[in-house]
């Protein structure tokens, strides 16, 4: 058996996303090996990432010719064309490629995705798009959601939490949210504890059931 590549990852599709996650991956102190069929993406990229090579991804004997068969992670970033990403996601489940990231347009694309192997569904347009809209329209400035009913906010403090200790004002019971960490105006993020006393403009990071946090949210 083949050692894998476990450190590297395969960006497979260099359009606005795949460009975003190949340099952030690089970033992070990752080999990336990108791979798109345009020669001009490959020759826009090529001084910024380690290695780009120009390939069809949804012909599996080049997928195999690259050596994506020793990757443990191969990402999908194509988005446009859904019958290039799903031939791709094919090829790569053929080789064994054990850990399959796809980008996924629409529902039904991210359906076929699972079906055809992909481990790892990503929806970025429809997760930013959710997330924004709760920043846009609540007192969140960042908001992730879990699965199993759990989110995580970065909050402007509400007038309700002005002037007593977290202990006195117990937003778990009230309100069902947990406070995490708590930014005082001019401070740093610290962890909040029963002593905290939030100031009009604290900043509070706050977790919960994502009814509760966004509910949080909304208060005024
Ligand atoms: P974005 O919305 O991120 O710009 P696109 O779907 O428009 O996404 O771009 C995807 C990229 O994937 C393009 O650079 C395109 O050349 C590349 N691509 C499309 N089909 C293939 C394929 N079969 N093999 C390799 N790269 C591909």
């Amino acid at each position: 058996r083949r050692r894998r590549d476990t450190e590297g990852v395969v960006v497979i599709g260099l359009g606005r996303f795949g460009c975003h996650l190949a340099t952030s991956l690089t970033q992070l102190g990752h080999e990336v090996l990108a791979i798109d069929r345009n020669p001009d993406r490959v020759q826009k990229w090529s001084p910024t990432l380690d290695r780009v090579v120009q390939a069809d991804a949804t012909e599996v004997g080049a997928l195999r010719q690259l050596g994506l068969a020793d990757f443990a992670r191969v990402v999908v970033a194509i988005g446009a064309s859904v019958e290039a990403s799903v031939l791709s996601v094919l090829g790569l489940a053929e080789l064994g490629v054990p850990q399959i990231w796809a980008r996924a347009t629409s529902e039904q694309h991210a359906r076929i995705l699972a079906a055809v192997g992909a481990q790892q569904v990503i929806f970025p347009e429809a997760e930013t798009g959710e997330r924004v809209a709760h920043l846009i329209v609540s007192r969140m400035l960042d908001y992730i959601e879990f699965g199993d009913d759990f989110a995580i906010a970065k909050v402007r403090a509400p007038e309700a939490l002005f002037g007593r200790t977290l202990r006195e004002l117990g937003p778990i019971d009230r309100y069902g949210v947990m406070v995490v960490g708590a930014k005082l105006p001019g401070e740093p993020f610290r962890y909040a504890a029963g002593d905290t006393v939030l100031a009009p403009g604290s900043i509070l990071i706050v977790e919960g059931s994502i009814e509760q946090v966004q509910r949080f949210a909304a208060l005024t």
